[in-house]
């Protein structure tokens, strides 16, 4: 089953992401993700869009459509997989759209995580990142167990550029403007479900499998 997971920056898609993956033993493909592994290694790709990643603006549809055909196209997507920051907007949705018709599969469900704009500012103020294994950390709701310092890897937790409080502002006007309007584009299929993405990891998840009803 291919899963679309839809939020505002900050709605904990990404967690969210992960759970399921691993309780539903499909990939978790995470379109920010890849980018920042692009980031960090300096290839071409990366060098391209590093100014407008820490800027809080969308990379370009075609770069970032082209880099999902790519992932799509492997074999380990076969039994399905955890789509986590794409689509973005309905240029990508409409790309998608005609990528999964060429490989004979249809978006299973879209599970819309919903959070205040209030509780989005405190969750991406507070997160924390490992820049060695990718753990996500938050503040005061997830801490670390030694402070700044990764559970795993003991490396020094560091905030992502982009999680900047200037940024945090383009972040949320771009999501306003290109990808809420995405709700829509699968709502008028009935594929979307809703959800509160307010509370602990665990109850979400367990609330998205019984909607879900895997
Ligand atoms: P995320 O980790 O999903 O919040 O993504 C971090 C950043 O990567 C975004 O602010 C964008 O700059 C870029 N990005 C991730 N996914 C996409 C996408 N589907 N389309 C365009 N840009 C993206």
């Amino acid at each position: 089953m291919i899963l679309i997971l839809l939020g505002p920056p900050g709605a904990g898609k990404g967690t969210q992401a992960k759970l399921l993956a691993s309780a539903l033993g499909i990939p978790h493909i995470s379109t920010g993700d890849m980018f920042r592994d692009h980031k960090a290694r300096g290839t071409e790709l990366g060098k391209k869009i590093q100014a407008i990643m820490d800027s809080g603006g969308l990379v370009t549809d075609d770069i970032t459509n082209t880099m999902v055909d790519e992932r799509l196209s492997r074999a380990d997507v076969m039994s399905g997989c955890i789509l986590d920051g794409y689509p973005r907007t309905v240029g990508q949705a409409e790309h998608l759209d005609g990528l999964l018709k060429k490989l004979g599969r249809t978006v299973g469900k879209v599970l819309s995580y919903e959070v205040s704009e209030d509780a989005l500012v405190d969750r991406i103020g507070g997160r924390r990142t490992c820049p060695t294994c990718g753990a996500v950390y938050h503040l005061t709701q997830n801490p670390s167990k030694s402070v700044g310092r990764c559970d795993k890897e003991g490396a020094t937790l560091v905030q992502r550029e982009d999680d900047k409080p200037a940024k945090i502002r383009t972040r949320m006007q771009e999501y306003a403007v290109k990808t809420a309007p995405l709700k829509a584009h699968y709502a008028s299929r009935g594929q979307v479900i809703e959800l509160d993405g307010l509370g602990a990891p665990g109850a979400i998840l367990a609330e998205t499998r019984r909607r879900l009803g895997r």
